[in-house]
């Protein structure tokens, strides 16, 4: 018998999502009044601790909505990594911003130390306002990510961000359940340290809605304008008056209630995720030169993606993927980096030696929350024999 297609990442849902999708439709609310998103709203905000969330259509208008509460305005600078998903970057833009890109450590998440020399070396403070010295434009924020679910180091940012009067935008986008168990922020979510966080619900994230995204923040006031500006802004229900410029980026019904029943699971999911890890890592982590990058110490990470750094064999990334590929296994190499993208070239880089050897060496491993055990040690037995 043929080998079974193994995918990179897909949907899971083995709980109640059939029937709450089914009862949204038979009340006919499948669109984006009725009861789920408030529901579903208040189940997020519970489940990460925080006071209020804000549902809205992806991560990425969520990224944006985040963005705009911040006060991030045209002109403005925003401190980005290079190594991301490229929505963590193009909401910059969209409000007219430019990013100032920095490398990673080995967590692939930003240096924490390189986004410092860039503001210590780079920039200067006049009333308590950071000035890129070079451009002369305002640094108005940092957009940190927590690169496939571990955690970025939230004490150092938080640190530098207060020193240098920069709002801390949390891209949680791959990070929601992954949260700290010692140090300062112990008990803490990624997303909810910093200014305001956001988490993506996309097809191929640890829990979806098809697609989605939620914004919360320490800030209620921000929270509120997000939700503001993603109902178009509207001030009168009735007479539709509309006081700023706002967007439909709604979540509907129908999204919230596959959102509510995949957010039942999101425990059972993560807890699978260090089983299919611990699984990939005893198979293949130190053979070969193989390396199962590690998440942090210090945090209950969800472990959303695993990364196999192939060291030596690096420069064969493509070709491991194409013959993974042949054996109906889908892996991919990790993103492009974003100053190599072709609307960035001209920002400013800073730090980005080990982005360059993370990009080049790793090759993103098939973690589904629902790939058996089995099959990850089939995937573990075809790259050992490659
Ligand atoms: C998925 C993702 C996004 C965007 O989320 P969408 O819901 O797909 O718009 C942003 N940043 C990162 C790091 C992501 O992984």
């Amino acid at each position: 018998m043929e080998n079974a297609f193994i995918p990179l990442s897909v949907p899971n849902f083995g709980g109640k999502e059939k029937e709450y999708v089914n009862d949204a439709v038979v009340s006919e609310w499948v669109s984006t009044g009725g009861s789920l998103v408030a529901a579903f709203e208040e189940k997020i905000a519970a489940y990460t601790g925080m006071p209020r969330a804000v549902a809205c259509n992806s991560g990425t208008s969520g990224l944006h909505l985040a963005l705009l509460a911040a006060g991030v305005e045209r002109g403005d600078e925003v401190i980005a990594p290079t190594l991301t998903f490229i929505a963590s970057v193009n909401p910059i833009r969209y409000v007219g911003a430019e990013p100032v890109f920095i490398g990673c450590d080995d967590t692939l998440c930003m240096d924490a130390a390189a986004a410092r020399a860039f503001c210590e070396n780079n920039c200067e403070l006049r009333d308590n306002t950071l000035y890129n010295r070079k451009t002369g434009a305002r640094v108005k924020a940092l957009m940190l990510v927590h690169v496939f679910g571990n955690m970025a180091d939230m004490p150092a940012f938080m640190a530098l961000c207060k020193e240098f009067h920069l709002v801390l935008i949390e891209d949680a986008c791959e990070a929601i359940g992954t949260y700290y168990t010692e140090g300062p922020y112990r008990g803490k979510m990624a997303g909810t340290i910093g200014d305001v966080g956001v988490y993506s619900f996309n097809g191929n994230k640890i829990i979806t809605t098809g697609a989605g995204g939620m914004v919360v923040s320490n800030h209620a006031d921000w929270a509120e304008h997000v939700k503001h500006l993603s109902t178009q802004a509207k001030a009168d229900e009735l007479q539709f008056l509309h006081d700023e410029v706002g967007y439909n980026y709604r979540l509907t019904n129908l999204q919230a209630a596959l959102g509510l029943a995949q957010l039942e699971q999101v425990e059972g999911f993560i807890a699978h995720k260090h089983r299919l890890y611990d699984c990939y890592q005893k198979a293949l982590d130190g053979k070969n030169g193989y390396r199962l990058l590690p998440f942090c110490d210090g945090i209950r990470a969800n472990k959303w993606f695993f990364s196999l750094h192939l060291g030596e064999r690096a420069g064969e990334r493509d070709a491991f993927i194409a013959k993974l590929q042949a054996q109906r296994i889908q892996t991919r190499p990790v993103w492009a980096l974003i100053h190599e993208q072709a609307d960035y070239g001209k920002n400013e880089l800073y730090a980005a030696e080990k982005a360059q050897f993370y990009r080049a060496g790793i090759v993103n491993l098939p973690c589904s929350t629902n790939l058996t055990l089995q099959d990850a040690e089939r995937v573990a037995d075809a790259i050992l024999a490659l």
